[in-house]
């Protein structure tokens, strides 16, 4: 649509009209140069005014802007016409305006733009910057000129009756009339353009406003809450980065979505990354390359799942050196359970995994010595049960480990034996000290050799006993020679009792024949006092008495000795030390007679009764005894002393001393004279000593020799007393043990 704005200014001048110059050429030059001087005077004149003519008056449009202008060309230039045509694409509604000389008919006004389009053509742009056209029956110069680029704007089409229209000065005014009215024109586009969008704006604003207006409280309240939520979050966050960073030990935080988000302090120095390094943690080296993809996979898995990880991983230092962590990763949960974050914890476990490899090692070291030392090694619960075997134990038995283990070892015990080394092991246990116990162990092939099973507690730091460790000791062979020597013994003492038989025998003779001539001549006494008239029977009762005891010696002596030259199994009683040496005394009396020997007896009286053998203690005494008068015998310059004592030891024990004065012995081979056929006798045999000194040990006592501070030298012998209720007994093989009990008789 065009939108005509059409008008008559009414004329303020008369056109103008310049006459020809007719006087002197010098008058003419100064006329002319007057006149042209007053002609570029108004035409700056004239410019200034269209420069300062403002496009829009207070209050008034754009379009009546224009049409004032339009008016001032006409009136400055005294046109006929001033046409200006807008083009719709400029954006403001296109229209012409018309502007006419007071004379002109305004029906023509109106039409103008159409005549002058009949006239000039139909499109704007090609009309031709001059032409002279008939309007209305007149003759028109034109001047077309466009507006904006290539009169993409517009058209400025001005038209004067004056054939010379436009001169030079009025083309230069009406070009800066069209250049102010494009820029008008631009202004007014931008204008409006801003107001559109101010108007889009405020519009926008408006539904925004009353879209916010619409929300309903709910949704207020909602927004409300995320607010304080976001808020409480940022607190959170600076709060957890407090903690993240006192913690002394490596953490990060991650998102919820698995990425790194922040680190304390010691990730940044140990890794001696940044931040933004560490973020791409996967791809870099910070994980050790054998370890990374455990630990991707384990990461994404917790990331999946929300389940806490664990894993162990090496990660590097800022030096290069790998180091070992225990990685522990878990989720922090907002209040609705929903996972926020997850905290990722490292922990320095490389000196425990060097422990834990240098105990791994020690461990194969010792599993491999265990395993090759000839000896049955195993160990035990703190219940007795076992729990490890040898290989060696296990190749012996001939069973599995799984089949060995608790008390499955106990099938290779020797069923005579087992419930004694179960007693045993029982009281090892409940004393938690070491002990050991013999027993036979049967061999893969089935033949039982003897074992000694030794077990030692194994304790903790605070002394409980958290288990035992046992090594079981072929003894076979020891026992087999421990039996011989047995034998060997008892033959050996056998032997000595039957030689020392030539030398006791006129001893015996002599002892015997005491009281058997006692015996007659008191039962001859007897016989006398009952003849006798009155018969002296209270006499004759007391003789009576006096041959039954003498005849009860001789019966002992005999009893004794039949007991002393055969060889019978030892048997453990009572024994008054000073009787059983007093009868040895009188065993001896005759040599002691035919050598010239001074004895002294020093029988303490208040000497303990002694438990054991008294025939094997009686030939223990005679032996010393009979040494002692060996050791005397070639003694022609001093006295031959001999004294026999006996008193009460340390540690509730009895001794018996035999010190003579012979030459005595070399005090540095002392423990010479107690070895079997050790001797200095020409008709010795060197047994009489190594026979008492293992009868003596046998009554868990000891024998020794000792030089005299004088002459001679002293033989003694100490012995336990006889303890209430438990006295040592000797087994078939010879061995001690305990738990017979006896009754003491006085
Ligand atoms: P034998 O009497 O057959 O020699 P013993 O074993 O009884 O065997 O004694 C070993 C040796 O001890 C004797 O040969 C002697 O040298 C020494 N001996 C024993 N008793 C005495 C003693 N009272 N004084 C000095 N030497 C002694």
């Amino acid at each position: 649509m065009i939108t005509r704005v059409v008008g008559l200014k009414p004329p303020k001048c008369q056109p103008h009209t310049r006459a020809p110059c007719q006087r002197s050429k010098m008058v003419v030059n100064s006329e002319h140069c007057a006149e042209e001087g007053g002609h570029l005077r108004r035409c700056i004149n004239d410019l200034n005014k269209i420069f300062e003519h403002p496009p829009i008056r207070d209050g008034g449009t754009f379009s009546q802007g224009l049409s004032d202008l339009l008016d001032l060309l006409v009136e400055l230039l005294q046109l006929d016409f001033a046409y200006v045509r807008f083009e719709d694409s400029i954006g403001v509604d296109g229209f012409e305006i018309t502007r006419t000389a007071q004379a002109w008919d305004a029906l023509l006004s109106l039409e103008l733009g159409r005549l002058l389009r009949e006239s000039l053509g139909q499109d704007l742009q090609w009309w031709p910057s001059q032409q002279r056209i008939a309007i209305g029956g007149r003759e028109i110069s034109t001047s077309s000129l466009q507006l904006g680029i290539e009169g993409a704007t517009g058209t400025l089409v001005t038209g004067s009756a004056r054939v010379e229209f436009p001169e030079e000065t009025e083309r230069l005014r009406l070009r800066i009339a069209s250049v102010q009215i494009a820029k008008w024109l631009q202004d007014a586009r931008l204008s409006k353009e801003r107001k559109r969008a101010s108007e889009m704006i405020n519009r926008e604003v408006a539904r925004r406003t009353g879209d916010i207006i619409a929300i309903s409280e709910e949704r207020r309240q909602e927004i409300v809450e995320l607010r304080r939520v976001v808020e409480s979050l940022r607190v959170r966050e600076i709060d957890i980065q407090l903690v993240v960073d006192a913690i002394p030990a490596p953490m990060a935080i991650m998102t919820a979505e698995g990425q790194l988000e922040a680190v304390n302090r010691p990730v940044l120095e140990y890794f001696g990354r940044s931040v933004e390094e560490l973020k791409r943690w996967n791809v870099i080296d910070a994980v050790h390359r054998d370890d990374l993809q455990s630990t991707i996979r384990a990461w994404m898995r917790a990331v999946e799942s929300g389940e806490p990880y664990e894993i162990e991983s090496r990660h590097r230092r800022r030096d290069g050196v790998y180091r070992w962590f225990h990685v522990r990763g878990f989720p922090l949960l907002d209040t609705d359970g929903s996972i926020v974050r997850w905290c990722v914890l490292q922990i320095d476990i490389e000196d425990r995994k060097r422990a834990e490899n240098a105990l791994r090692s020690s461990e194969r070291n010792l599993n491999l010595i265990i395993n090759t030392i000839p000896a049955l090694v195993w160990s035990a619960r703190p219940d007795g049960s076992a729990e490890f075997f040898n290989q060696h134990y296990l190749d012996y038995v001939g069973l599995s480990s799984e089949a060995a283990r608790d008390w499955g070892w106990t099938a290779a015990v020797h069923p005579d034996d087992l419930s004694d080394l179960a007693s045993a092991w029982q009281s090892i246990r409940t004393s938690r000290e070491a002990g050991e116990k013999e027993a036979r162990l049967r061999r893969f092939d089935g033949m039982y050799r003897w074992f000694l099973f030794r077990a030692n507690p194994l304790r903790d730091e605070v002394g409980n006993v958290v288990g035992w460790f046992g090594l079981n000791t072929d003894i076979e062979d020891r026992k087999r020679a421990e039996e011989e020597l047995r034998n060997t013994q008892a033959k050996l003492a056998h032997m000595a009792r039957v030689m020392t038989m030539g030398e006791l025998t006129a001893s015996i003779a002599h002892e015997i024949s005491q009281p058997l001539s006692g015996i007659v001549t008191n039962a001859s006494t007897c016989l006398r006092m009952l003849a006798a008239d009155p018969p002296n029977v209270p006499g004759a009762r007391e003789t009576a008495r006096r041959t039954i005891r003498d005849g009860n010696r001789a019966s002992a002596i005999i009893g004794r000795l039949r007991a002393l030259f055969n060889r019978k199994a030892p048997v453990t009683r009572p024994i008054d030390l000073n009787e059983a040496t007093r009868e040895v005394v009188a065993l001896s009396l005759d040599r002691l007679r035919r050598d010239g020997v001074n004895l002294r007896t020093e029988l303490a009286e208040d000497l303990p009764v002694v438990a054991g053998d008294r025939v094997q203690l009686q030939q223990v005494i005679l032996n010393l005894v009979q040494n002692a008068l060996d050791a005397m015998s070639a003694i022609d310059d001093r006295a031959r002393e001999l004294t026999i004592r006996t008193q009460r030891d340390e540690g509730d024990r009895v001794r018996l001393s035999v010190e003579d004065s012979g030459p005595g012995f070399d005090p540095g081979a002392v423990e010479k004279l107690f070895d079997a056929f050790y001797t200095t006798k020409n008709e010795g045999m060197g047994i009489g000593l190594s026979v008492s000194r293992s009868i003596i040990e046998n009554h868990h006592g000891h024998l020794w020799a000792a030089p005299n501070h004088g002459l001679g030298a002293t033989f003694s012998f100490s012995i336990p007393r006889n303890t209430e209720g438990v006295i040592g007994a000797h087994d078939r093989g010879g061995r001690t043990t305990f738990g017979n009990s006896v009754t003491r008789n006085s």
